[in-house]
């Protein structure tokens, strides 16, 4: 359970009492704030704050007075010419702030993604709860044979309920550990900042994330893709969800663009006008590594 019921009520509670106000609004977006979208076993997604919708884009991009936007279609064919020439500074005009609850080795990931803003629930302050991932049968799966950084067949039988068993019982014996560690009772106990140490990276933390449309596409081109591990991916989609609803015009062209677009090399270019002209090419005479040619023929055939 994400969700304790006293915080469902606060949820409910920020939800009960809308305000006017004169800002952009995105209706999409209001529909969401505060509510938490379930990740994961334990984890959620949930959006604090945001600001902006797609007319800020437009705004930004005309460097208006007023509203800045004109008929939906001129808005939209902007938006669209903004993303498909990497003019991305009027995205930056829009920003989600989120809570997001994910394990820590989710979280080791998702903070490489230097142009955000961070503050995570403090271990050295407060006790961790007793909340691990463990993976859905589905998702126990070996070690890929084709890539290094993926994983292959779900395991099964005998050895799925091995590991499983594993997971489970390590993380309750470390956090018995844990708290046997940090009781005062009889003893002096130790302090929270190094009894945390001997938690396993699938305990999971919070943090506010916060960051501008711009960069959280950067985020979302990345870890919503198909080679993301699973367990971020699930978060992004979940962004992703949300940010349809916020700037459906942005989020199109992002998603026709980054996410549906391929970007190719010079080498691929002159490829594909040989094979038009009705040219057999190969990967020898392509001028590609056997690495460029795999990835090409998996798009081209
Ligand atoms: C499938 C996959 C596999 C990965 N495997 C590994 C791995 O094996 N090992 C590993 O260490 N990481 C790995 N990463 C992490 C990856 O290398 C990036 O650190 C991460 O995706 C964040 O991307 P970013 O730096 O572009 O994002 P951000 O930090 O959000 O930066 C966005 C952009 O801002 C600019 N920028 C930000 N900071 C600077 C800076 N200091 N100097 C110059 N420009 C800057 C860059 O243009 C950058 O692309 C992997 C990521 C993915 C998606």
């Amino acid at each position: 359970m994400p969700l304790t019921p006293e915080q469902l009520a606060e949820i409910d509670a920020l939800r009960a009492t809308p305000r006017p106000t004169l800002r952009a609004v995105s209706e999409g977006m209001e529909a969401h704030l505060y509510k938490a979208a379930p990740v994961l076993d334990h984890g959620f997604v949930r959006v604090i704050d945001y600001m902006g919708n797609d007319a800020a884009i437009v705004q930004a991009a005309r460097v208006s007075y007023g509203a800045g936007t004109k008929k939906v279609n001129d808005d939209s064919g902007l938006i669209r010419y903004l993303m498909r020439h990497w003019h991305s500074t009027p995205f930056e005009m829009c920003e989600l702030k989120l809570h997001v609850k994910l394990p820590i080795f989710v979280a080791r990931q998702w903070i490489r993604h230097r142009t955000a803003n961070v503050n995570e629930y403090s271990a050295r302050y407060s006790i961790m709860d007793r909340e691990f991932y463990i993976p859905e049968p589905q998702h126990l799966a070996a070690q890929s044979t084709v890539n290094n950084q993926g994983r292959g067949a779900v395991l099964e039988g005998a050895e799925a309920a091995r590991v499983l068993e594993i997971l489970k019982s390590d993380a309750a014996r470390t956090y018995d550990h844990y708290e046997e560690m940090l009781s005062q009772d009889g003893q002096q106990g130790l302090a929270r900042e190094l009894a945390r140490m001997n938690l396993p990276a699938n305990i999971y933390t919070q943090w506010y994330w916060k960051v501008d449309l711009h960069n959280l596409f950067h985020f979302l081109r990345l870890r919503a893709d198909p080679h993301a591990q699973y367990e971020i991916r699930v978060y992004a989609e979940a962004i992703a969800r949300m940010v349809a609803d916020w700037v459906p015009v942005a989020f199109g062209a992002f998603e026709d663009y980054r996410m549906g677009g391929i970007t190719l090399s010079g080498k691929a270019i002159a490829v594909l006008k040989r094979r038009l002209a009705g040219e057999t090419v190969t990967q020898e005479d392509s001028g590609m590594s056997k690495g460029e040619w795999r990835e090409f023929t998996e798009v081209w055939g």
